[in-house]
């Protein structure tokens, strides 16, 4: 673990982010493991939400999928969002997160490919793709 990774995990003790997400692997009856790079991995996630097929709260990578069917890429990924958290204090991350989901949905039509936090964190390691910018709706159908 590098120096940077062992305060992110601490900044993400403090804030309890990382308590949020071994509750929510607890909750969720989830198989919990060291992981990588000073996260925490709870595979078989089974909660409705979120639609993803992972996500992260704090230092805690929750997976739908077993071990064995995991990308490293999807890791460094979710690694970068455990950052993002510490970055903004804690849970205070989620809200603003929805809120770039939001704004990508207004640019897109999709809740990844603007959002500043999922770019952030590398829209290709997660599983996702760029897609285009809406039209402007003020404009007509011809984009004159
Ligand atoms: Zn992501």
């Amino acid at each position: 673990m590098t120096a940077r990774e062992r305060l992110r995990r601490i900044l993400n003790w403090i804030n309890l982010s990382t308590v949020c997400g071994l509750g929510i692997a607890r909750a969720r009856r989830c198989e919990v493991r060291r992981g990588s790079n000073g996260l925490t991995f709870a595979f078989k996630y089974t909660g409705r939400l979120p639609v993803a097929s992972a996500f992260t709260v704090g230092n805690v990578v929750l997976f739908r999928a077993s071990p064995e069917n995991i990308r490293p890429q999807l890791i460094a990924h979710e690694a970068r969002h455990s950052t993002q958290y510490a970055a903004c204090l804690g849970l205070p991350f989620l809200p603003l997160y929805f809120l770039g989901a939001g704004w990508s949905i207004l640019r897109t039509g999709d809740p990844a490919s603007r959002n500043i936090f999922e770019r952030w964190a590398g829209l290709r390691d997660g599983g996702y793709t760029e897609k285009p910018l809406r039209r402007n709706r003020r404009r007509g159908k011809d984009g004159s």
